[in-house]
């Protein structure tokens, strides 16, 4: 099947005062036409940096190195007029706090109606029709009133359920929603779970969803890559991920996941906190967290390698025996 993203070796690096600190390391990955893939990790991986090395949304104090195909351009070498009309029109993004992607002294309609104006040159009449329809499609109950409303007038919800009308508004060929449920409550977040996925569907759009949330992973991905200081440490399809995870990381993950059937039991904890970039141990990254450390696992970093035929990790464990040892969750 055709690739809409294929990032290869991508390593991004913020230069601070005195020193470079590397935030993302050699991350590849890659996303099929109407394909889903899940990036998570606990905040501070990379995830983010990652997805706005993409979109090149980085700072002038970041160096993006590696190579990002999209539809068979390569983004690090395009221009950045180029780059812009791609932005909202090819690849679009979702955030975290809709209110701060929204203009508060804008009217839906209005916004709604400058993305088609800018991207699809579409005149007055044609693009309020559109707008109405994206709203409805979205999920948005008398569209034609709320594109009259401000943005503050709007709950969070409804402010988010704009921002996917906004992202969808060119169709575009991958939307990357970037922790698009975690300011929301919990009934919200399963409708807005639910807006993405039919979305999804109706557009047969490529979606990269990142979040430090398993559960929503689980609703709407089809593959997973999982992050831990800067690297993948494991990728595999969503149901062979939550039932046999491989690196004891994606492991723990799992474990501290809620979920109805554990009830209101204790969640597990993974010990400890993710280093910051500039403190990296040699070796395996998450070795001072891990139960099943090693010698060799404080020493050398171990490589992201197949350790069946669905499953890629980076962790001893696989590398040093071809014995696969069981991790329980
Ligand atoms: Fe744990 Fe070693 Fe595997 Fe790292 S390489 S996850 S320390 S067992
Ligand atoms: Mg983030």
């Amino acid at each position: 099947m055709e690739h809409v993203l294929d990032v290869t070796g991508l390593t991004t690096q913020f230069s601070q005062k005195s020193s470079t600190i590397t935030v993302v390391d050699g991350v590849t990955l890659s996303l099929k036409k109407g394909e889903a893939l899940g990036i998570v990790g606990e905040s501070g991986c990379g995830k983010s940096v990652t997805s706005l090395s993409i979109m090149r949304l980085l700072g002038s104090n970041a160096t993006t190195e590696g190579r990002i195909t999209f539809l068979g351009r390569e983004l690090l070498t395009l221009r950045e007029k180029e780059m812009q009309k791609l932005r909202g029109k090819e690849i679009a993004m979702i955030f975290q706090e809709p209110m701060t992607s929204l203009n508060p002294v804008l009217t839906i309609g209005k916004q709604i109606d400058e993305v088609l104006n800018k991207h699809e040159g579409l005149g007055k009449d044609e693009s309020k029709q559109r707008a109405i329809q994206l709203l409805t499609q979205v999920g948005i109950a008398r569209a034609d009133e709320i594109y009259h409303e401000y943005p503050h007038r709007l709950s969070g919800g409804m402010r988010q359920r704009v921002m996917i009308a906004l992202a969808i508004a060119c169709n575009p060929a991958l939307l990357i929603a970037d922790e698009p449920t975690t300011a929301l409550d919990v009934t919200i977040q399963a409708q807005i779970i639910d807006v993405l996925k039919r979305i999804r569907r109706e557009k047969d759009m490529a979606l990269m969803l990142i979040t430090h949330d398993l559960g929503v992973i689980a609703e709407l991905c089809d593959r997973v890559v999982v992050m831990y200081a800067g690297q993948i440490i494991e990728t595999a399809d969503v149901r062979t991920l939550l039932r046999v995870p491989r690196h004891p990381y994606t492991a723990g993950l799992i474990r501290s996941t809620p979920h109805k059937s554990k009830g209101l039991k204790r969640l597990y904890s993974i010990s400890g906190t993710v280093p910051p970039p500039d403190e990296y141990p040699t070796g395996c990254r998450f070795a001072p967290r891990c139960e099943h450390a090693m010698k060799i696992c404080f020493e050398k970093m171990p490589d992201l390698l197949p350790v069946d035929e669905r499953t890629i990790c980076r962790c001893w464990l696989y590398e040093q025996t071809m014995e696969r040892p069981v991790v329980n969750v």
